[in-house]
């Protein structure tokens, strides 16, 4: 008795995933459309300003 285990499926097209080696993908190319989608919702959030770099601020550097 063999058992392949759970054959999962692509969540993108959702095809059977027989490949392992994209997973949870079924190839690369449906790596990069989750990918693109995940960059997509990020892109679209602006990205707080962080130029004020707090300098001089507990760490002092003594030398006695
Ligand atoms: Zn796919």
């Amino acid at each position: 008795m063999s058992d392949p285990g759970p054959a999962k499926s692509c969540p993108i097209c959702g095809r059977p995933v027989v490949d392992p080696t994209h997973r949870p993908f079924c190839s690369a190319r449906c790596r990069q459309v989750d990918l693109s989608r995940w960059l997509g919702e990020v892109y679209r959030v602006p990205a707080a300003p962080s130029d004020a770099n707090g300098s001089g601020s507990g760490d002092d550097d003594r030398e006695e």
